[in-house]
Parts: C-alpha cells; structure tokens; sequence
C-alpha cells in the first residue's frame, strides 16, 4: 500500500498549522510549528500568495493531511458523502471522523492516527468483539472498539491511555470504567470535528 515516507512535520509547516502527526510531540515545544512556522523547502520563507483554486486545493490537503488518508482514498470517501442524505462537506467530515483508526485515536488508545493504524493492522484492537484490521472502515453508532485482552499492557497503548485521560474524549463517544473499550454513542456532528477547516471550498474543488 501507498505511504507519505517523508517528515510529517513537514505537512503541518506546509499547511502553517499543527495537524496533531506526531502524537505528544505535538503538545510540546519541539514542536516545528513552534519553532518554523514556515513552508519547509529553500524558498518556503517566501509564502506566496494564494487564491482560487490554491485556497480551494490547501483546504483538501489540509483534512487529507490531518486523517492521513491519500488521495484515491480520500475521493473515494468524498463519492460516499455525495450519495449521503445531507450537506456533502458535512457528511464527509462526519464519513472520516468515523474511520476506525480516528475512533482509536479519538479514544485515546493510541496516541496519533498513525500509530492507531498500526495498531489495527497489528491486531490490536476488536470491533463489535470481531477482529479487525483495516483502519479504513467506518463504525457505525452503537460500534464498541475493545483493546484485546493481550495488547493491555503494551507500553504503546498504556502510554496513550495516560497521555489521553486530561483530553477526555469527544461527546460522541464514550470511555468505559476500565478505559479499554469505547463506544460510539452517537454520530460525530459539525461541531465535533475540531480541525478548522472550510469543507464547502473541497466541495467546489471536486465540483470542477
Ligand atoms: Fe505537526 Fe505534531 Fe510535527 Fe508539530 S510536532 S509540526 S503538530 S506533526
């Protein structure tokens, strides 16, 4: 499967905000949007003007980006949320929210989307008690996502658990008492998506 192989620090100063890449290292002063909040490259100094069909393509990169999905996926889900009831940009945001390795993430199991990804695809964690491990599918309201019995003391997970407790997790999931099964109560609205970001410029990009 196709990767990004490069620096993921790179993408935030890219983008010039913090795209939360790189798990608690983004929360601290090593952060390179800290420390460059500039384009990277021999010319990123020079930010030049963009308009158009650039404020309309950063936009897309930017959500892109943040789920760490690529491109044909990306359009992939797109098609979903134009065949969804509703405002397409919404129901795109809502489809990616809802992919299995942001549920994990947003849970606090693991402590970006990457290394919740890997986490699923190592076997990890279950779906509904069922394994699984394609960080790509979507849950639905109702899905529980259980830590396996066995991975509960990886220090990766624990890790996160402890990194994650002062976050919370969102409003429309929930944390049971011994903190390794989670549930999606309800299904993520607007406001629940909290990457800034216009959906309604991707939606004209992909009109074109
Ligand atoms: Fe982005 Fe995190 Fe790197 Fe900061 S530390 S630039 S937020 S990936």
């Amino acid at each position: 499967m196709a990767r990004y192989r490069e620096s993921v620090c790179r993408l935030c100063r890219r983008e010039g905000m913090k795209l939360f890449l790189k798990g608690d290292r983004c929360f601290s002063n090593k952060c390179a949007i800290e420390r460059r909040n500039f384009p990277p490259g021999q010319h990123g100094k020079r930010r030049a003007k963009i308009l158009g069909y650039g404020i309309q393509l950063r936009e897309k990169q930017k959500v892109k980006r943040y789920y760490g999905v690529l491109e044909s996926q990306f359009r992939i889900t797109f098609g979903k949320a134009e065949r969804m009831k509703g405002v397409t940009g919404e129901n795109l945001l809502s489809l990616l929210e809802r992919r299995l390795d942001n549920v994990v993430h947003r849970l606090g199991f693991a402590s970006s989307r990457s290394q919740a990804r890997q986490l699923i695809r190592h076997g990890h964690v279950t779906l509904n008690g069922k394994n699984v491990n394609v960080p790509s599918v979507i849950v639905g309201q109702g899905a529980v996502i259980t830590v396996k019995e066995k991975s509960r003391k990886n220090p990766l997970i624990t890790a996160a658990i402890d990194a994650a407790k002062s976050r919370g997790v969102p409003a429309w999931l929930s944390l049971s008492g011994d903190q390794f099964e989670g549930k999606v109560v309800a299904l993520p609205k607007r406001e629940d998506v909290t990457v800034p970001v216009n959906e309604k410029l991707i939606v004209e990009l992909y009109s074109k």
